[in-house]
């Protein structure tokens, strides 16, 4: 029986690519083999990959001018690689901090050795807000301005997209696939794959390309883009069966509508759980109205002493994963693209009982 896994990360993944995957699992195109038994070298998963990248590609409206890569390390692998492959020691950088993700990003350019000018930091509202548009004024010089589109602890996510003179950075791990974006506002997107593009492991980075061939000698070798995009990512053993499931995820969106009718249902989700939460008189959501994230929805009880006998009941239900992250409390949905309004709806269904009986 499945349940409705609320989970930020590894999250839900949608029920029709789990069947495709498990159909295909044990003899994939005729091999005699699994995709994670074939090599990676062979014709079979050269085009795999290929056709994964293509998908992605056409489903986000990637410009031939920007490289896909599919990466080791997650998207906090990156945190480390684009100081790496954009700047020298000592070189400057902006960052928009707007929480947890934003930090650890900070911390790992720091670390490279960076110079960090944060330009606007949301401390003051407890990472509950996003700055306003045109509070934003980037540092003349900085090599690239980074931010976290969705803050995916917090649930903070920006309505906008920042502008400066710089490369705009930005770790999309949260919200990437969940709607249409404009790349070519972007001089790199990354994002770890485990929320909305599959299994963990993988982070998939789109870079313009001229953004690329720049890395300090001492990028390891797997991080730098330019050497990874000259060899199709396999300049060693690629994650073959993530790039093989990210494929099958993006067939999904495809064949139900593409990103805007995905934009369509994540957004009526949202918006059906926001307004539970709203009516309710023992749920509350922190985040300033115009910063609310579509895929992860914190929220909390009145008496904090309800909690585990919400969650107790809520897996009863079968809606699992629901406690917050440990440096928030309280409890947490996370509704990204695999999550049905069935879902949303019978999370709803139970929160309203729960608070009648409480
Ligand atoms: C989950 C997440 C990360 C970390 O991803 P890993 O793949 O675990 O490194 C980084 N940034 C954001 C916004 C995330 O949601």
């Amino acid at each position: 029986m499945r349940v409705y896994n609320f989970s930020a990360g590894p999250a839900m993944i949608p029920l029709p690519v789990l069947e495709r995957a498990s159909a295909e699992l044990a003899d994939w195109r005729g091999s005699g083999m699994s995709v994670m038994e074939v090599s990676h070298r062979g014709k079979d998963f050269v085009a795999c990959a290929a056709e994964t990248e293509a998908a992605l590609r056409l489903v986000l409206g990637i410009p031939d001018n920007y490289k896909v890569l599919f990466l080791q390390g997650g998207a906090s692998g990156q945190f480390d690689a684009v100081p790496m492959n954009l700047t020298a020691p000592g070189d400057q950088v902006d960052f928009i901090n707007t929480g947890q993700w934003s930090k650890k990003a900070i911390a790992a350019a720091e670390r490279q050795g960076q110079v960090v000018n944060v330009i606007a930091d949301e401390a003051a509202s407890n990472y509950t807000t996003v700055p306003p548009a045109a509070s934003l004024a980037p540092t003349p010089g900085a090599k690239y301005l980074h931010y976290t589109p969705n803050e995916t602890i917090g649930g903070v996510e920006f309505g906008y997209v920042p502008q400066s003179d710089a490369p705009l950075v930005a770790d999309f791990s949260s919200t990437i696939l969940t709607r249409p974006i404009d790349v070519s506002q972007f001089g790199v997107i990354y994002a770890g794959t485990q929320k909305n593009m599959g299994p963990a492991g993988m982070a998939v980075v789109i870079a313009r390309e001229d953004l690329t061939g720049h890395a300090r000698p001492t990028t390891p070798a797997i991080w730098d883009w330019q050497a990874m995009a000259e060899s199709d990512s396999m300049l060693n053993t690629p994650p073959t069966f993530g790039i093989y499931l990210l494929g099958l995820i993006l067939d999904w969106i495809t064949q139900t509508g593409g990103l805007t009718a995905m934009a369509e249902r994540d957004k009526a989700k949202a918006d059906a759980l926001y307004a539970a939460i709203d009516s309710s008189a023992l749920y509350s959501n922190p985040v300033a109205k115009d910063a609310r994230s579509w895929t992860n929805i914190p929220f909390t009880l009145a008496d904090p002493a309800l909690d585990a006998a919400f969650l107790e009941g809520a897996q009863e239900a079968g809606l699992t994963n629901l406690k917050g992250h440990r440096s928030v409390g309280g409890m947490r949905a996370s509704v990204y693209n695999a999550m049905p309004m069935a879902g949303v709806q019978a999370l709803i269904a139970y929160m309203e009982s729960f608070e009648q009986q409480h």
